[in-house]
């Protein structure tokens, strides 16, 4: 039944077969996506990594072929000799690359036949997760998925042509190795030459890309793998794609204009797209004042309006206490939607699953308000409330009062749920953003401690150092807090359509400014050795002044394909849970493995 490739080679993708080849001799590899037997003619559709094109075989013509045909299962792999003539008028396909073609079969070859598979290579049938991913080959067979992967392959070309153009040198950085500074946990790698030692793989290869300036490779880039060990939240791998690089001698401005080249020319040559440059810029604090988030949507309104000053005296119990606790009150304007009573207690549950006790709403009629909290304004504060949040008749106004952080999270992911849920975002408009000016380091109250915003290395603002150093020298925590959160740092992150795609910062490149961050962040002598020993040493000789970014490509390629998950636009992902389900990965070694590594596990 399998016959050999002896003799047989393919003169072109099935995909690529088109009216300039009318007339011609085609040997077509491929897998037989469907057949069709219309009684005296049978018509295959042969797929292959490009595309499909319709084959037909005529049992007036060709009896034997014919006859074999007939016996050819979805999934077989096959190689079909033909001439290619165009379809007969009216039985054209214009959605098909292929579409005003069919090649007429000569000859048939089975390389090999196939088990039905579990599911059909379709993009309609709907299919668990799971068993795509546990069936993933066949998966990636779906027209869906190997475009992803098609686009993704050109993704790669573009940047590296593009660094190279710049001048930029690709250099690899090591996989086992020690931990890096990114926040994250590591995954370690038992060492068996080295008992009870273990390597980390990389989080971000950020020591090395800085240890690279202190070579004198002055623009570094890599397209590199990095892991971070997290609970698995929401669309998160724990293997993930970096678009990495790394200048000398330059300042923001210089690494921030690379990123949005790359952008731009990723989005004219893939997609046709036009982004508005230069990217807006905002502040890290703007960002949260009126979205609730450091990485905005702003596809559609519905900003956060701070209503705190209205309420400062106010009798209502709830709003005062939090605005006495040091919090504020701030709201949202939904305007253009009709909501019933179930739609508000939809969102009130949405919020409490946010951890808000619950959501005060008010809503706008002719000539008044309803709402079950209206009674406790008074009449001042009413009209007051109205004038700032620019209601009118119709509008909803939902409130969060809370410290400053809970307002933030409680209404930027209320904002967020009612544009998904009432459609409000634009979703064809591209918005590219920058978010600037950080705090260099955020007081963390579970630690007792400050911890920096982005890592260690990034440095302050130049005409912030001073404070800095003011703020070591007090011992009154009070004031050391109010000093070190005001410095801010040389570092940004690009946004689109609200997804976090990229990050980076100018790096400290004295020993001695990074000896007072150290200080500040509580890291001990010893234990910043232990850690970092190698980077701080090569800052000693000769650190370039030098700064660079990382995008996060797995997720650009989702956004630029309209995907929601970057599952997607990865070959063989693992699943929320971290499991590989190919493979089976993470699994059990043996227990001559384990003695190898010096390891003893539990049960
Ligand atoms: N290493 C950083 C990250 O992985 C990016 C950078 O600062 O260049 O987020």
């Amino acid at each position: 039944m399998v016959e050999s490739l002896k003799d047989f080679r393919r003169s072109k993708y099935c995909g690529e077969v088109s009216l300039k080849d009318t007339g011609e001799e085609v040997s077509l590899c491929g897998w037989v996506h469907r057949i069709r037997d219309h009684g005296g003619v049978i018509f295959i559709d042969l797929r292959d990594r490009e595309g499909v094109v319709q084959v037909v075989v005529e049992e007036r013509t060709n009896p034997d072929v014919y006859e074999k045909a007939g016996r050819l299962k979805p999934e077989w792999v096959v190689g079909v000799r033909g001439r290619v003539r165009r379809r007969p008028e009216g039985t054209e396909n214009p959605k098909l690359r292929t579409g005003y073609v069919e090649v007429v079969c000569e000859e048939i070859r089975v390389f090999n036949t196939s088990e039905t598979p579990p599911f059909p290579v379709d993009e309609e049938t709907h299919v668990s997760e799971e068993t795509k991913l546990r069936y993933r080959f066949i998966d990636l067979r779906r027209s869906s998925m190997r475009e992803n992967l098609l686009f993704r392959h050109r993704l790669y070309q573009i940047t590296r042509s593009f660094f190279t153009e710049k001048g930029f040198v690709e250099i690899e950085t090591p996989v086992l190795t020690k931990s890096t500074p990114e926040g994250a946990r590591d995954f370690i790698v038992p060492s068996r030459l080295h008992p009870s030692k273990f390597y980390a793989l990389p989080q971000s290869p950020q020591l090395f890309k800085q240890i690279l300036m202190v070579s004198g490779f002055d623009r570094y880039f890599q397209i590199v793998k990095c892991f971070r060990d997290e609970d698995l939240r929401a669309d998160r791998q724990p293997e993930f794609t970096q678009i990495d690089y790394e200048m000398s001698f330059v300042g923001e401005e210089e690494v921030m204009e690379i990123a949005e080249e790359l952008l731009d020319r990723l989005f004219r040559e893939l997609l046709g797209v036009e982004l508005k440059r230069p990217f807006d810029r905002i502040s890290y604090r703007e960002a949260l004042e009126r979205y609730g988030t450091d990485k905005p949507d702003r596809r559609f309104g519905l900003e956060l309006i701070d209503l705190s000053e209205v309420f400062r005296e106010t009798e209502f119990r709830v709003f005062r206490s939090a605005l006495e606790k040091g919090g504020v009150v701030k709201a949202l304007n939904l305007r253009g939607v009709s909501l019933s009573r179930k739609d508000i207690e939809e969102l009130t549950s949405y919020v409490q699953g946010l951890g808000a006790k619950g959501l005060a709403w008010l809503r706008v009629e002719e000539g008044g308000v309803s709402s079950p909290i209206a009674k406790f304004f008074s009449e001042k504060e009413r009209s007051l409330l109205l004038r700032k949040t620019g209601a009118r008749s119709g509008d909803v106004i939902f409130f969060s009062a809370d410290s400053r952080e809970n307002v933030y999270r409680i209404l930027g992911n209320l904002r967020l749920h009612l544009g998904r849920r009432f459609n409000l975002i634009e979703r064809e408009r591209w918005d590219a953003l920058w978010v600037v000016d950080f705090p260099l380091m955020e007081w963390d109250e579970e630690e007792g401690r400050f911890l920096s915003l982005h890592h260690p290395f990034t440095s302050p603002r130049e005409e912030d150092v001073e404070i800095l150093r003011e703020a070591l020298k007090t011992e009154d925590l009070a004031e050391r807090k109010r000093l070190v959160h005001s410095v801010r740092a040389r570092a940004y992150d690009l946004v689109l359509n609200g997804e976090e795609i990229g990050g980076g910062s100018i790096r400290i490149h004295t020993t001695e400014l990074q000896e007072t961050i150290f200080k500040l962040l509580d890291i001990g002598e010893v234990e910043a050795q232990e850690k970092f020993g190698f980077l701080l040493n090569a800052l000693r000789f000769g650190a370039p002044p030098h700064g660079g970014f990382a995008f996060g490509l797995d997720r650009l390629v989702a956004l630029m394909r309209g995907l929601d998950s970057i599952r997607d636009v990865i070959a063989f992902p693992k699943t929320q849970k971290g499991i590989c389900m190919l493979t089976s990965a993470p699994d059990y070694v043996t227990p001559k493995q384990l003695r190898e590594v010096h390891i003893k596990v539990d049960g």
